[in-house]
């Protein structure tokens, strides 16, 4: 089964192949490409919805014909079309529904709407070393941070999630008010390796609360804080402060995330979502997992922001559960907002 993955629900415009072999093996990753539009939106501070999605028209076919021409594979072997169907921008989620259903439609073969969390979640399934069902999730991106008990395909139990802001987002905001640019997040974790975690005392939200919720909103109001307290000492002090940043938010997701296998009882993590690229979590992740004798999977570096490849594997491996059948059906709906417990039933 050779499926044809699109994602294009915020800044990046991905596009993969996917070949689902029959039984239980994993599906295979043939090729991806991908088209960042951050440079495009870094002038704004911030992505700007319009101009998303008129890039996602403009790069869309491009990178479906670069991803063709690696795999050896031609447009009408492809079985079944996917795309993203939200959460997300619905203008930017529009085109990629849009190319998606007409390609469906012109090839006469199904289409399927692919949940973007879903996407990341079952990202490390394109590694070398997959993980295996059940394992608590941490899925932490740009909008999301939660804590989930992941049983199967579409067997999700939330353990706990933000409350206020995302730890990607704590990431990107503490970066713009330090003048790191969007999306900080790497940009903060760079600069945080030249600084001392230590300098500044600041705030780890809901540590100590008991469940295996977050909030990160009062972090980011401490960090502007202590950015104004340092007034023209802050270029001077910035890598610590951003050391101090990074410690905070890492400290938390670690500790949350032991308490999440404790309750569940579980010897497995996936961490999944663009801030699972970030050094000091996975270093310190590893490490008390270690200790714990839990393994943990990671998506591979470059798959932990959005791309197609983790749509087209999401579809397929929905498929191969026999969780969704791809259907003839290109009056296509995009979901802005999807929560995803809405996927299990
Ligand atoms: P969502 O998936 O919740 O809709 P999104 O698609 O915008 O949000 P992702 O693409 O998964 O989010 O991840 C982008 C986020 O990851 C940004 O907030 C970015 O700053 C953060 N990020 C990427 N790399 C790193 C890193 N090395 N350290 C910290 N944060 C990082
Ligand atoms: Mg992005
Ligand atoms: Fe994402």
């Amino acid at each position: 089964l050779l499926i044809l993955g699109i994602e294009s629900s915020c800044d990046e415009t991905g596009v993969a192949l996917v070949e689902a072999q029959g039984g239980a093996h994993v599906p295979r990753l043939l090729a991806h490409a991908l088209h960042s539009q951050i440079e495009m939106h870094q002038a704004y501070g911030g992505v700007v919805p319009e101009l998303a999605s008129r890039d996602h028209i403009r790069r869309v076919l491009p990178l479906a014909e670069a991803v063709f021409a690696e795999a050896g594979r031609t447009l009408g072997a492809v079985d079944v079309v996917a795309f993203t169907r939200g959460p997300g921008l619905a203008g930017a989620l529009l085109v990629g529904a849009g190319v998606g259903c007409a390609l469906g439609a012109a090839l006469d073969k199904p289409v399927l709407g692919v949940h973007h969390l879903e996407g990341h979640l079952l990202s490390p399934f394109l590694s070398a070393d997959p993980p295996e069902f059940p394992f608590v999730a941490l899925l932490v991106s740009g909008g999301h941070t939660q804590l989930m008990r992941v049983d199967g395909v579409g067997q999700y139990a939330l353990l706990g999630e933000t409350i206020d802001d995302a730890a990607g987002e704590a990431f990107d905001k503490s970066a713009k008010l330090m003048g790191l640019g969007y999306p900080g997040g790497p940009a903060l974790s760079r600069l945080a390796q030249q600084g001392d975690p230590t300098v500044f005392a600041l705030p780890r939200p809901l540590l100590h609360s008991g469940d295996l919720d977050f909030s990160f909103a009062g972090l980011k109001t401490a960090v502007l804080t202590q950015a104004r307290k340092l007034g023209d000492q802050l270029e001077a002090r910035k890598a610590d402060l951003a050391a101090s940043t990074q410690a905070a938010i890492v400290e938390v997701l670690v500790k949350k995330t032991l308490k999440a296998l404790r309750q569940t009882g579980l010897q497995r993590v996936v961490v999944a979502g663009g801030v699972g690229a970030n050094r000091l979590l996975r270093e310190q992740l590893d490490a008390a997992c270690a200790r714990q004798r839990v393994r943990v999977h990671y998506p591979e570096l470059h798959l932990c922001t959005d791309n197609g490849a983790m749509i087209a594997m999401a579809a397929a491996m929905r498929l191969q559960a026999g969780r969704e059948q791809a259907r003839r059906d290109y009056a296509f709906d995009v979901k802005p907002r999807w929560p995803l417990d809405s996927l299990c039933t």
